[in-house]
């Protein structure tokens, strides 16, 4: 009865986001064929609205005839370009009212800024919900998110009172730095509050997990799924989530910029939103490069952009019987933890947003060098170094207090890890 409610009350705050559900709920009883139709049509039409309503692909596709359009004969977008072409590429130009600017660390190390609406968001969250309903989820069933926003930290505040409440069936825990306390108070907070799924990125789900399996926390059996978001998820991790939870871990792909690209489903195969997205992979050196084109984003079109992830479409039909394409994903990003001097943990995306906002980075590297100490590696001009480096000293200080120094270095360029991918942070070694 309660979660009817909360489902008729969630359904008229938001009817933007039940109306593109109902519509990609059509999309997953179409057959393969109905999809790889319905995508080609979308794509095109993509392509033709980006030409007719933005400079940057007017100018950069001229010579290109429709209708119908091959994306093989189209240039790859690359995240320079999206920072060079960034106004260029919005439908009618940014100043419009409703357009906001987000952030993203994306996977070369260089800050990218990217519009977005209401609308964008609503799309999003349509997604999650369908993604979520490979679970077992329901409108209505609770989800217990794990990550934070900037503003939950606070040093001496408990965990609990950055307890965000809504009136979905929603509760997010901030959870950007924990301690072994914080994890004993999410465990007991999960017994009492018995969310059906647990969303979050896959460093701290692992370690809740162990936590948990180690302290022998009995986890109730409300828990249908565990979705793992953002980051590369181990099979060690995956392991211990799954034997801490008694559920399956469903594996997101997407970004910031074009969320929802694919999901893993319960048979381990990741198939793609094809309804969602265009997805392509592109030899290059050697590499099977991944490009996305997203079939939704009329705000500031993203077509045939190359997302710093390696990977390829997978051929045949999955026996969990979705009739979406099926992929593969090869290496992905990976961050560190940090941890002060006094045993906690923060996680690596507060400090890849502490560069949200600065202009004039080419690339940055937190490394860990001490229990106290981080530094900081920026490839920018001196003077966007001193302002970076002054603003950041106290934010950390406001935030993480005085046992965490910052020291900033001015560098070149920063080079790639062994495995090809751009850390942003980097902590101590294991011992
Ligand atoms: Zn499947």
């Amino acid at each position: 009865m309660i979660r009817h409610l909360k489902y008729y009350a969630h359904r008229q705050a938001r009817p933007l986001r039940y109306r593109f559900l109902k519509t990609l709920l059509v999309n997953e009883t179409l057959s393969a064929e109905q999809l790889q139709q319905h995508q080609r049509q979308q794509f095109s039409a993509m392509v033709r609205f980006a030409i007719e309503h933005t400079d940057f692909y007017r100018d950069s596709y001229q010579g290109i005839d429709g209708p119908d359009y091959d994306a093989t004969q189209l240039p790859v977008l690359t995240k320079q370009t999206v920072v060079e072409q960034r106004d260029a590429m919005v439908a009618g130009g940014p100043d419009q009212t409703g357009i906001k600017l987000g952030y993203t660390g994306g996977s070369t190390g260089k800050p990218l800024a990217f519009y977005y609406t209401d609308e964008k968001i609503e799309r999003m969250r349509a997604g999650m919900m369908r993604s979520y309903r490979w679970a077992g989820w329901r409108q209505g069933d609770k989800v217990l998110n794990f990550w934070g926003a900037r503003h939950d930290i606070k040093r001496h505040s408990k965990p609990f009172d950055r307890l965000r409440r809504y009136a979905a069936a929603e509760q997010t825990l901030g959870a950007y730095e924990f301690s072994e306390a914080d994890l004993l108070s999410w465990a007991r907070h999960i017994r009492s509050w018995r969310p059906t799924l647990l969303q979050g990125y896959a460093s701290i789900l692992a370690e809740l997990a162990q936590y948990i399996l180690a302290s022998n926390i009995r986890m109730p059996s409300t828990i249908k799924g565990v979705f793992s978001t953002a980051e590369v998820l181990y099979d060690w991790q995956r392991a211990a989530i799954e034997a801490a939870f008694s559920c399956t871990v469903f594996n997101q792909y997407g970004c910031r910029e074009v969320p929802n690209i694919g999901l893993q489903c319960t048979h381990g195969n990741f198939h793609v939103f094809s309804d969602l997205v265009k997805l392509e992979s592109m030899p290059v050196d050697g590499e099977q490069r991944l490009l996305v084109t997203s079939l939704t984003n009329r705000v500031m079109p993203m077509i045939r952009y190359e997302l710093g992830d390696l990977g390829r479409l997978k051929a045949g039909q999955c026996s969990c019987g979705s009739p979406f394409p099926m992929m593969e994903l090869d290496v992905c990003r990976k961050n560190d933890l940090v941890v002060t001097p006094g045993g906690r943990s923060i996680y690596p995306s507060y400090f890849v947003h502490l560069l949200d906002a600065h202009d004039g980075i080419d690339q940055f590297q937190f490394v860990q060098t001490a229990p106290g100490n981080i530094v900081l590696r920026l490839s920018a001009r001196q003077e966007a170094v001193d302002i970076v480096g002054r603003a950041l000293k106290s934010r950390i200080q406001a935030d993480l207090g005085c046992d965490m120094a910052l020291q900033v270095e001015r560098v070149e360029s920063i080079p790639r890890s062994r495995s090809g991918k751009h850390r942003f942070v980097i902590g101590l070694p294991a011992e």
